[in-house]
């Protein structure tokens, strides 16, 4: 899967450069580019950003340099292009696992105040929040989407793993986890989990 994303901010993007994301990066399973569209802006001062029409307060992200930037990674529209927002949908689990399908995601940063619906309009395939609050931009909702996407792009991660995890059917949660030592502090481990009858051991992690 390839991932492009557009962003003021590509220095926030560390994390998907740690861990397992790291791993997949390196062995070419999942490929992730940062896109400055600052570099597409037209305006002689770099701008990016200008006051709302209509009055009020912050910034608003113009659709110049966004559209032109994703023109110029998408010419054909090929990849399924997403807008971080918090007025949309939120992203679920069976969302997740849809968007994992896609060969190539294209996924668009506001900040500030937001970004011109124009740009939404001509050039985003869909909108999605990651939760019912506030944040300062769409850069950490992307990288949210991305881990949680990349997980089920196959060589990611063992597909075993994902079949009984929180979430893979609606309103299951994962049984509790233990490992050594079976003593910690005076809190022992379920007796079930160290007796090695695996058919207990499925009733009991079933709950
Ligand atoms: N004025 C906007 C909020 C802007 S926050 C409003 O009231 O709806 C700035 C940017 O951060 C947004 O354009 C979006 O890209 C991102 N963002 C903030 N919270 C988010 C969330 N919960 N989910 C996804 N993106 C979010």
């Amino acid at each position: 899967m390839q991932v492009d994303i557009l962003t003021l901010f590509p220095q926030m993007f560390a994390p998907l450069d740690t861990s397992i994301i790291k791993r997949a990066r390196d062995a070419g399973v999942i490929k992730i580019n940062l896109h400055n569209f600052r570099d597409h802006t037209t305006d002689k001062h770099r701008r990016t950003d200008d006051s709302p029409f209509g009055g009020g307060a912050g910034l608003v992200l113009t659709a110049q340099p966004i559209v032109d930037c994703i023109e110029s990674i998408d010419p054909d529209h090929k990849a399924h292009r997403i807008f971080m927002s918090p007025a949309a949908p939120t992203l679920t689990q069976k969302r997740v696992c849809e968007l994992a399908k896609h060969d190539r995601l294209i996924l668009l940063c506001g900040h500030y105040e937001g970004v011109d619906q124009r740009a939404i309009d001509l050039c985003i395939d869909e909108c999605i929040s990651i939760g019912e609050y506030v944040l300062t931009g769409g850069e950490l909702p992307a990288m949210v989407l991305v881990d949680a996407v990349a997980r089920h792009v196959p060589g990611v991660i063992k597909a075993e793993s994902l079949v009984t995890e929180s979430h893979s059917t609606p309103n299951y949660h994962e049984h509790p986890h233990y490992t050594r030592p079976s003593n910690f502090r005076g809190k022992t481990v379920p007796q079930v989990l160290l007796d090695g009858n695996h058919k207990e051991i499925e009733k009991f992690r079933k709950g």
